[in-house]
């Protein structure tokens, strides 16, 4: 096979491969995609009437192991091997990043500055979000802005002096945007949205795709010649022995650990510390929300669902990049419990998380291990810490929301308030941050690594900063982007 020929391969079949994939075949490209995973894993089963979860299964989470933690030594790193990646766990929380937090990171320094702004990405929402069938907000605030739903929702008329009392904090109060939010369904996975049944399966069905399991990415060869990759060297899962992939391109959409630590292992002579990696940035800046989960008892009984989100406070009050949001809880058990206690949809007690905001730093890392070679890959050092800043931008946080409630009426009383180690969010980023310049991102303004025109990083490993709010729907928006235009590029003979 010619060199400069092969499919197009994502690596990857968690949101963000399966929104590189299906982007990739409207461009007129047809992807192979690389899955760990096998093909045959049992995953679980939801069942769910108009939103209302009645039945989940799921398979525990596991922590990777292979690590060499040299931070918070009680710091967390989760994975799931498997097709869906880690949205076979996930709460389905879909969030667009706002305005606000493009304004915050710039604020922050030339470090922290993205190269691309909200106007440049909501566009790529609106094509991304009829995918994730959302039930959502009909009102647009600043620091949440409305998406593109399938169905909408509104908090009721018992929230309105809430909504009042907590934009006294310059907060606002919406209901949160769900994927499959208020649909009713039946599918064998753990969750509402898993990325490879809903996107990836039915791609592949139609032809748009071929998925390859038990396939583990090892490293990306470099062509000194083409100065391009050349091939995916991988490792097949069920025989232990190494196979070549030829490729024309690479779209790394493995998570924001995987993805770099492919990179970090892809070392040649150009790049001897890893591809992309000349200024040493790969794997530097990995952040993680800070969380803390709140439990309140009320005076009084009002609605679970839809369930709220309280919003960041305003850019003037907060310092640059530390704030922190409420997501309220909305599980079968707090529904199952309103049952049992004989007001069915309505409740006495408010469960949130409390997202919180890091500072990336090269603090913050993973590398890969030299010194402890391993049959499958190479084992981490780990690096996550939470700032102090962060904790205490997390005490504000609950404070502003308890105060709001008791100004409002709702007679609040905190019954737990508890700050999760680092990683427990599980919402990894940073590791190949997007930056104009080489010296602080390791991918440009397309996604593309700087210096490597045909490899893309498609998931929340690009991230520059991390705004509070869930990462799936940008992660998803940005791989949907930079596939578009890769998928024009190598139409057009053009990288
Ligand atoms: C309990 C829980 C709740 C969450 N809730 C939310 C939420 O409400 N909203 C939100 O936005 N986020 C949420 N998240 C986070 C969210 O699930 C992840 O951010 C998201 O799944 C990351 O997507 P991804 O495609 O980048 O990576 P992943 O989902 O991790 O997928 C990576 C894929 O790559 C494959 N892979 C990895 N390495 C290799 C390799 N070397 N070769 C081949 N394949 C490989 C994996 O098998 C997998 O298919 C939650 C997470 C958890 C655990």
């Amino acid at each position: 096979m010619n060199q400069s020929s092969g499919p197009v391969v994502v690596i990857g079949t968690g949101p963000a491969g399966a929104a590189a994939a299906v982007f990739l075949s409207r461009a007129g490209v047809e992807p192979l995609l690389l899955e760990a995973g096998s093909g045959t894993a049992a995953l679980g089963l939801t069942a769910r009437v108009r939103g209302l979860t009645l039945a989940k299964l799921r398979r525990p989470l596991n922590q990777r192991s292979d690590l060499t933690r040299v931070g918070d030594p009680a710091a967390e790193l989760f994975e799931e091997l498997a097709p869906g990646g880690l949205s076979n766990h996930w709460a389905c929380a879909v969030p667009r990043f706002a305005a606000d937090d493009f304004e915050d990171a710039a604020r922050a320094g030339e470090a922290y500055t993205w190269p691309i702004d909200y106007a440049e990405l909501a566009p790529w929402y609106d094509r991304v979000e009829p995918l994730l069938n959302i039930a959502g907000s009909s009102v647009d605030v600043p620091r949440l802005p409305r998406g593109r739903c399938a169905d909408h929702w509104a908090l009721g008329a018992d929230w309105e002096p809430v909504v009042r009392e907590a934009a006294r904090d310059g907060r606002d109060v919406v209901a949160m945007p769900y994927a499959y939010g208020s649909k009713s369904i039946a599918t064998r996975s753990a969750t509402a949205f898993n990325a490879f049944t809903r996107l990836v399966k039915p791609l592949a069905r139609r032809g748009g795709a071929t998925v390859r399991y038990d396939t583990q990415a090892l490293r990306l060869e470099w062509s000194k010649s083409e100065r391009r990759v050349v091939a995916v060297v991988c490792r097949d899962v069920r025989t232990g022995s190494e196979v070549r992939i030829p490729c024309r391109a690479v779209v790394l959409a493995a998570g924001a650990v995987n993805s770099a630590q492919i990179l970090l292992e892809s070392g040649s002579a150009d790049f001897p510390e890893g591809l992309g990696n000349s200024n040493g940035v790969l794997g530097h800046y990995l952040h993680d929300h800070p969380l803390a989960k709140a439990v309140i008892d009320l005076g009084r009984l009002v609605p679970l669902a839809p369930a709220s989100y309280f919003t960041r406070p305003t850019l003037a009050q907060t310092t640059p990049l530390y704030a922190a949001a409420c997501m309220q809880w909305n599980s079968a058990t707090s529904m199952a419990r309103t049952f049992i206690e004989g007001h069915p949809g309505v409740t006495r007690q408010l469960g949130f998380s409390l997202f919180g905001t890091m500072i990336p730093t090269v603090d913050d890392y993973v590398a890969v291990e030299r010194g402890r070679p391993s049959a499958e890959r190479a084992a981490l050092r780990f690096s996550l810490r939470y700032p102090e800043a962060a904790i205490r931008e997390l005490e504000r946080t609950r404070d502003d929301l308890l105060g709001a409630l008791e100004r409002a009426g709702w007679e609040p009383k905190l019954r737990v308030f508890k700050v999760e180690v680092p990683g427990n969010s599980v919402h990894y980023g940073g590791t190949c941050r997007m930056h104009s310049s080489p010296r602080f991102g390791v991918v440009d303004a397309r996604s593309r690594v700087h210096g490597v025109p045909n490899v893309v990083v498609a998931d929340s490993a690009v991230f520059t900063t991390g705004p509070e709010k869930n990462p799936v729907l940008t992660a998803m928006t940005l791989a949907a982007r930079a596939c578009h235009h890769l998928g024009q590029d190598l139409r057009a003979g053009d990288l």
